[in-house]
């Protein structure tokens, strides 16, 4: 496959029409894209994004629905008995922390804002649990406001892209934030987990078969004969 773009030297112009181009590739590839948590409102996106740390968003899916039918208000987590709490949640690892998260966040719901759930990335990220990612996560797909959330997958496509060559998340955030036009944030946190998900691997990105092959500095990174690149490509859905 051709390889016409590399990062070096490229202008500051040429990098946000490359960026763009790949985004609405990426929208033809994943038209499907969403968050792939299971939620109806924001206080259970909340519990669900502090669940999924280190741990499948399907393994969550399968402790949410016992979960959510037990705790229906920030109140009812903020009095949780915490060996009950800790049981339900305890396949999703960390669940000592885990527990200690989503008390102390409900807590700070209950205490501060009337036990609902902060519409705003400033507010929330002062509640106990709730880091800048998982702030981005709730208000993207609870709220609407759109928010890039830098998890793992986005962070090493944006590298990989030659985007940024930055390693800290909020920078990434930011850096990626001015290239790409705020009303596509949301969509293209989800374009970019779910193309780290499905072919571009950590170990071995399926680049043989990559719709962003043409556009990518990194293309080669992984296979590029496209049988065997083939082979390495996850259909999902991972929920
Ligand atoms: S799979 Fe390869 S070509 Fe595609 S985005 Fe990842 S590194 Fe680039």
């Amino acid at each position: 496959m051709p390889r016409n773009v590399t990062s070096a030297g490229e202008s500051r112009l040429a990098l946000v029409r490359r960026a763009r181009r790949m985004t609405r590739i990426l929208a033809e590839t994943y038209p499907d894209a969403h968050c792939e948590l299971d939620f109806t409102n924001p206080l259970e996106l909340a519990v669900a994004t502090i669940l999924s740390a280190q741990c499948t968003d399907k393994r969550v899916n399968l402790v949410t629905p016992t979960l959510f039918a037990k705790y229906r208000t920030a109140a009812d987590y903020a009095g949780a008995d915490r060996a009950e709490l800790e049981e339900i949640i305890k396949s999703t690892g960390f669940f000592r922390a885990k527990a200690n998260s989503i008390i102390g966040m409900a807590q700070g719901l209950c205490d501060r804002y009337g036990g609902e759930v902060p519409g705003t990335l400033k507010d929330l990220v002062t509640l106990p649990g709730i880091g800048r990612k998982t702030a981005n996560v709730v208000l993207g797909n609870a709220f609407d406001v759109p928010g890039i959330t830098v998890d793992t997958h986005f962070g090493r496509l944006a590298r990989r892209f030659g985007w940024t060559e930055e390693t800290d998340p909020v920078k990434v955030e930011h850096i990626v934030g001015d290239l790409i036009p705020k009303n596509e944030w949301t969509m293209l946190s989800h374009y970019m987990i779910w193309h780290g998900r499905r072919l571009c691997h950590a170990r071995k990105p399926a680049c043989g078969v990559c719709p962003l092959a043409a556009l990518c500095p990194s293309f080669g990174e992984g296979p590029t004969d496209p049988a065997q690149a083939a082979k390495l490509v996850r259909p999902g859905p991972f929920s």
